[in-house]
């Protein structure tokens, strides 16, 4: 049988996550490293589904040189790189993979804590630096500890379960949890203000926009405990950087611990650099082969259903495309 659909997928997508779409012999998939690669603009042309990672720009432009298109898909969270207006527009569906990353984001979390709570990449540092510095490095135990997870979404309640187990109490602000979470996690719920002053760890797992944006900022910081460790792997922006790094230096808190900024790559004269207690990683919540591969199974399976059952209903457009056909 000749395959029906043609599929481009660029990025270094995972193979093996591919293989629903590779398995199925109605589909005929294309792989390229990234979109510069010969060849992917004529498979473009010609390509039903695209998926993509972060660094290929779906764009206006792109998607007038690829007209059969009808789905689009982000292996991964973030659709930041694709225009989802200029896709709703030409009826074409954006589905992404928004739970692949979960346990890795979640694990990256708990290295940031450990980090933290044991001084290990500075302990690291100071070795490599030829220094043997054992008292100068106390550190603090988790076990006791109360953790306020602000977004008790998916990867926030993985932390929380891991933070448990390591004898932490956990205390969770979360004004949008569905109704069964609401009975689920009743007892854990607190206002936002109680997290902020009651918290010994505060871990932020919530999406960046309007509300979120900057809140952590030079107010929270101030009441939060001295002993408090703040802790972001959820965006850039939900913690105000400059007032951390003020905080930090001022002893306001104990320690951060942070994956995501503001801009990235992180600029060299951000006030982040010179802070003490630190530690940074480069957004590597979702750097694990096996997220990698889950989150390629998670679109591939999205796109098989939405190219050979017509079903739309992961897109993150759906009302919009639907809409646009005037389905509803
Ligand atoms: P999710 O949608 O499962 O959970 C988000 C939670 O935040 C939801 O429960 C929601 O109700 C809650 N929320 C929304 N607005 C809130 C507010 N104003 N105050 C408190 N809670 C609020 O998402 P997830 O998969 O758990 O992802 C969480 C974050 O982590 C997202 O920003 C995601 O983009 C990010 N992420 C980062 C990495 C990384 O590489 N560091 C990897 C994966 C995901």
């Amino acid at each position: 049988m000749r395959a029906i659909y043609q599929i481009v997928a660029t990025d270094r997508v995972s193979k093996k996550g591919l293989a629903p779409l590779r398995e199925d012999e109605r589909f005929a998939v294309t792989r390229f490293k990234d979109s510069s690669d010969p060849g992917f603009g004529e498979a473009l042309a010609k390509a039903a589904g695209l998926i993509v990672r972060s660094a290929t720009r779906v764009d206006a432009d792109v998607l007038d040189r690829a007209p059969g298109l009808r789905v689009v898909g982000r292996a991964g969270v973030g659709v930041d790189n694709i225009d989802v207006t200029a896709a709703s527009q030409r009826g074409v569906a954006v589905m992404n993979a928004p739970g692949g990353n979960t346990i890795s984001a979640a694990e990256l979390t708990m290295a940031l804590l450990l980090s933290v709570a044991r001084r290990v990449t500075e302990a690291d540092r100071t070795i490599h630096d030829g220094k043997w510095e054992r008292s100068r490095l106390q550190g603090v135990e988790l076990r006791g500890k109360t953790l306020g997870v602000i977004g008790a979404g998916r990867i926030g309640w993985e932390v929380a379960e891991r933070c448990r187990a390591f004898g932490m109490d956990v205390i969770v602000y979360d004004p949008y949890l569905p109704a069964d979470r609401v009975d689920e996690l009743r007892p854990h719920l607190v206002t936002l203000d109680q997290l902020i002053e009651g918290a010994d760890v505060i871990s932020l797992h919530v999406p960046l926009n309007a509300e979120t944006k900057g809140l952590i900022d030079a107010d929270a910081l101030r009441r939060m405990k001295k002993g408090a460790f703040v802790l972001n792997a959820s965006r850039g922006g939900v913690v105000d950087e400059t007032a951390l790094a003020h905080a930090l230096g001022e002893g306001l808190i104990a320690g951060a611990g942070l994956d995501v900024f503001e801009t990235e790559p992180l600029p060299p004269d951000s006030p982040l650099l010179t802070a003490p207690n630190l530690v940074l990683t480069p957004h590597l919540g979702a750097s694990t082969k096996e997220a990698q591969v889950q989150v390629a199974l998670e679109v591939a399976r999205s796109i098989r259903a939405a190219l050979a059952l017509g079903d739309l209903s992961p897109a993150i457009n759906a009302a919009e495309i639907s809409r646009a056909a005037g389905l509803s």
